[in-house]
C-alpha cells in the first residue's frame, strides 16, 4: 500500500491555530479584558424565520409514512434547482435546470471538481487566496503558478498572456481581500480563458454582498458558459455555515476534448455523492421565496452596517483599505509599514481586538490585515473605538 505522497507537500496551516494560542495566552494574562474577534469568517446571525419554519415542516414530513423520503436525486431536488434557476433568471442569466447541482457547500465542490481534470494541468491561483484552492491542487500534485494581487492592481489581478494556465481560480467578491471584479474585467478573463482553452473556476460564495452594479455571477459575461464553472453557497448568503447547502453551475456548453463537463460532473456526483438532506434542501428553498429573500437581506444588511462602521473608521484614520462595500471583508494595509503579525500582536496586546494577518493567506498578503463584518453591532463599534485609539497613539 502506497500513500499519496502529495499530501506531504502540503504546507502546515498555522494561521488559525497560532491566532487561537495567542488569544488564549493574552486572555490568561488579562482575564478582565473582553476580547473582540474581528477575524471570524463565520456568520453569527441566526437562520431567518422562514427557513426555520421550512425545516420544521420538512422534519414533520420525514416523520410521517405518507410523506417520508429516502434517497433523493444526487444532484438535488427539482424544486430547489428550479428556485436557483429563477434566482439567476432575475439577474438576466438563463440556466437550464440540469446545469445546477445542489451540494453540501462550496468547499466540497471546489475540492471534488478536481476529480474531472488531469493532474498534468497547470493551475493559476491568486495570491493572497482562500487556502482551499491551493491545498486541493497540491493534494493532486498539480503545478501551481500564482497570480499576484497587490495595491497597484487594487487586489484584482488581470490576465497576462505570458502566464498560460489550464485552470484559473477567480473569487469575487474576494476572500480575503473583499475586492470585486467589474464586468469589463471579468470579460477580459473570459476572453483570455477562451483563447487559451482554459477553464475558470469562479467562486461566488459572497455574491449576496454585492450592492453596487457589479457582477454577481460570471455567467453575466457573454461567452462564460463556454469556459467557466461557478460555485456558490448559502453559507454567507443565508447563515447556512452549519446547515450546509451550496450549488454549482456546470453549463451544458462547457466542452473540453469533445466531452461535456456537465455529464462528467453528473457521473461523478451520482457515483460518489448521495445528495443533501431533504430537510436542508427545503430550508434552502425557503431562502428563495419572497419572504425568505427579505429576511436574509436583513441579515446581510446587518453585516453591511458593520462593514460601513469599519470602513469609515479606517477612512478617518487615513488607512488604505479595500472591500467592505460589496463584501463582508475589509482588507487594510498595516500602518507604519508594520508586518501582518506585528500588527496582529499590537492590536491584541494593546486593545484585545483580534483580526487575521494577511500573510496567512499567501505571501502577497504580508503587510496587510483582514477585518470581518460578521460580529455584532456593539462589538464592532467597540472594537473600532479601541482600534482608533491605538492607531492614533502608534
Ligand atoms: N469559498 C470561499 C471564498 C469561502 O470563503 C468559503 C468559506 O469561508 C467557502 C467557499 C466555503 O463555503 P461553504 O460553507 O459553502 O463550504
Amino acid at each position: 500500500m502506497k500513500l499519496n505522497r502529495n499530501y506531504f507537500n502540503l504546507q502546515e496551516s498555522y494561521l488559525f491555530s497560532t491566532i487561537a494560542h495567542k488569544v488564549e495566552d493574552y486572555q490568561k494574562k488579562n482575564p478582565e479584558q473582553k476580547i473582540i474577534r474581528m477575524g471570524i469568517g463565520d456568520v453569527t446571525r441566526p437562520l431567518c424565520p422562514k427557513v426555520v419554519e421550512a425545516m420544521q415542516q420538512a422534519a414533520l414530513e420525514m416523520g410521517q409514512e405518507s410523506t417520508f423520503r429516502g434517497y433523493g436525486p444526487e444532484q438535488g431536488y427539482a424544486f430547489l434547482r428550479e428556485d436557483i434557476r429563477g434566482y439567476y433568471a432575475n439577474r438576466g442569466v438563463a440556466l437550464q435546470e440540469d446545469e445546477i447541482f445542489i451540494s453540501d457547500g462550496a468547499k466540497s465542490d471546489l475540492g471534488n471538481i478536481l476529480d474531472l481534470f488531469s493532474a498534468d494541468n497547470s493551475v493559476l491561483i491568486p495570491n493572497p487566496v482562500y487556502p482551499v484552492y491551493v491545498d486541493t491542487n497540491v493534494m493532486a500534485g498539480r503545478r501551481i503558478s500564482y497570480l499576484f494581487a497587490n495595491r497597484e492592481n487594487q487586489f484584482l489581478p488581470m490576465p497576462d498572456l505570458s502566464q498560460p494556465a489550464d485552470i484559473i481560480y477567480l473569487c469575487s467578491p474576494n476572500n480575503p481581500t473583499g475586492a470585486v471584479y467589474n464586468k469589463e474585467q471579468l470579460a477580459e478573463w473570459v476572453r483570455y480563458a477562451r483563447k487559451q482553452h482554459a477553464l475558470i473556476l469562479f467562486d461566488a460564495a459572497y455574491e449576496a454582498f454585492v450592492q453596487d452594479p457589479l457582477p454577481h455571477s460570471i455567467f453575466e459575461i457573454e461567452g462564460a458558459k463556454q469556459c467557466a464553472i461557478e460555485f456558490c453557497s448559502l453559507s454567507k448568503t443565508a447563515g447556512f455555515t452549519g446547515t450546509r447547502c451550496g450549488y454549482t453551475v456546470v453549463p451544458n456548453d462547457l466542452v473540453f476534448e469533445n466531452a461535456g463537463l456537465n455529464k462528467l460532473w453528473l457521473r461523478r456526483q451520482t457515483t460518489k455523492f448521495n445528495g443533501v438532506p431533504y430537510v436542508v434542501q427545503k430550508a434552502a428553498s425557503a431562502v428563495f421565496t419572497e419572504e425568505g429573500q427579505q429576511q436574509v437581506r436583513q441579515n446581510i444588511a446587518y453585516y453591511q452596517q458593520n462593514a460601513a462602521v469599519i470602513s469609515s473608521t479606517l477612512q478617518e484614520l487615513g488607512i488604505w483599505f479595500i472591500g467592505g462595500r460589496n463584501s463582508p471583508y475589509i482588507w487594510m494595509q498595516c500602518p507604519k509599514g508594520l508586518g501582518s503579525w506585528q500588527f496582529f500582536d499590537i492590536l491584541l496586546e494593546k486593545c484585545g481586538v483580534v483580526g487575521t494577518p494577511g500573510s496567512g493567506f499567501g505571501s502577497a498578503g504580508e503587510g496587510y490585515f483582514r477585518l470581518t463584518a460578521f460580529g455584532s453591532h456593539d462589538d464592532t463599534k467597540e472594537a473600532m473605538t479601541r482600534f482608533s485609539h491605538i492607531i492614533v497613539n502608534l
